[in-house]
């Protein structure tokens, strides 16, 4: 990991909401230093999938995106109704908020007079000067920042159509990302321009493509260029199945390397699950401490005893609803690697012919059937929980060593017996599978 690119630093929020920190710690000699000493932790955005004038209905998904470990969220606001909408919105919700505008430069102006904590703007349908500096005039009067977010699908000039065509004839003639590069670069550049010439720097920058490896380009070249914190994100990632290996391919290789100060994972998908793979983007990289427990399960092979994959999602539920500690729980499915990879591991089960041998920092506490292993284990994650809080042990404690049990013995000779069992059934030709719920 490569240490944090330092910034200036940009600040959402308010008493009420709490203020959401992003990028920080430019040296006190650089031109644009704020004063910031220190970086913010990298937070999480992400957007309401709703319609923003349904009033009830966009309070409830932010309340829902909120708790499930949002920092900040954005609402579209493309008609008046919806700027009308936000006063009360923000009036009933408890995280700091953004107005996303496109096309309309008074949708922003009126965002602003509703209390909006952020603007975005994008320079490729808000280019007007007049207009851009009445946004940033606002912004300024109301002391909050403006992201100013290029996206590939909308930085080709596609009014003015003797420019356009010179642009796509240099992409169709150019190497692409050499090309779209230079035109995100010039377009940042040519904006903050104004924003400069206002006297306003509370920016962050956003540059997105749908195509990771030029998400990586841009974000890496403007890291070099822009002293601003930076928003990332892949747009347009597609279904969540997909989007999320397209996602985090950019992002985590762009946070290893030191750039970035606040996400957004986009999926077709609800919006929910942008949040939690953001969180655990950010857990898995050690950049945010961990809220709730860390699930580890082995992949299962040719040695399984019992149906890990179903017990993997049930343990997972489990912890999910009941485990608030970020307690580390493996689940793997036989002897042979169980015992090294849960090392570490502060309550693990390793399993054995249709049995599972609990441990709790590398004591044994039960050896159950297989049907009893959920709710053992659930019960020994909660007691572990409950030691953890009143201070009698401490998570990740390494005095951890397992040492495996006796196949012959406690788990059982299990394979031959599995074996059998299967080949009596449909003669062994049937794979273990998740059980339908
Ligand atoms: S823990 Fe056992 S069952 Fe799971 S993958 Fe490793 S060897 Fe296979």
């Amino acid at each position: 990991m490569n240490p944090r690119r330092p910034s200036r630093q940009i600040v959402l929020g308010d008493d009420r909401t709490g203020r959401v920190r992003v990028g920080g710690g430019l040296p006190r000699a650089h031109p644009m230093a704020d004063g910031s000493t220190e970086l913010a932790p990298v937070s999480v955005q992400t957007m309401t999938a709703g319609y923003t004038h349904t009033i009830d209905a966009c309070v409830a998904e932010i309340h829902k995106l909120h708790s499930a470990g949002a920092d900040v969220v954005r609402v579209a606001v493309p008609e008046r109704k919806d700027t009308e909408a936000l006063a009360e919105i923000l009036k009933q919700t408890s995280v700091p908020i953004v107005a996303d505008v496109h096309f309309h430069f008074k949708r922003a102006l009126e965002a602003v007079e509703a209390g909006v904590h952020k603007i975005r703007l994008n320079p490729g349908n808000i280019s007007d000067r007049p207009q851009v500096e009445a946004v940033i005039s606002a912004c300024k009067d109301a002391g909050i920042p403006i992201r100013v977010g290029v996206n590939e699908g909308s930085i080709i000039e596609r009014r003015d159509k003797q420019k356009r065509l010179k642009e796509l004839g240099a992409v169709f003639g150019e190497h692409k990302h050499g090309y779209l590069l230079a035109i995100m670069i010039t377009k940042l550049e040519e904006y903050l321009d104004i924003f400069y010439e206002n006297d306003f720097y509370d920016i962050a920058i956003s540059a997105k493509s749908m195509d990771a490896a030029l998400t990586i380009d841009a974000y890496a070249e403007i890291a070099k260029r822009f002293p601003h914190p930076l928003h990332l994100g892949v747009t347009h990632a597609g279904p969540k199945e997909t989007g999320c290996i397209r996602s985090i391919a950019a992002l985590g290789s762009l946070l290893t390397r030191g750039v970035g100060d606040t996400i957004r994972i986009s999926y077709a998908n609800d919006p929910i699950y942008e949040v939690e793979d953001g969180l655990e983007l950010l857990w898995s990289l050690g950049m945010r401490e961990r809220k709730g427990a860390e699930l580890i399960a082995c992949p299962t092979c040719g040695r399984i005893q019992v149906d890990l994959f179903t017990l993997v999602q049930e343990v997972r539920q489990e912890l999910a609803d009941h485990v608030e500690l970020p307690i580390k729980v493996a689940v793997l499915g036989c002897i042979v690697n169980g015992p090294g990879e849960a090392e570490g591991a502060d309550v693990a089960v390793f399993a054995g012919d249709r049995r599972g041998i609990i441990y709790v920092q590398g004591e044994k506490v039960a050896n159950v059937p297989e049907e009893e292993i959920l709710p053992k284990l659930r019960e020994a994650c909660l007691e572990f929980q409950d030691r953890v809080r009143s201070g009698e042990v401490t998570l990740g404690e390494k005095k951890v060593s397992i040492v495996p049990p006796d196949p012959e013995g406690e788990l059982g000779s299990g394979w031959e017996k599995m074996a059998a069992e299967r080949i009596a059934s449909d003669g062994g030709t049937t794979p273990l599978t998740i059980k339908s719920t």
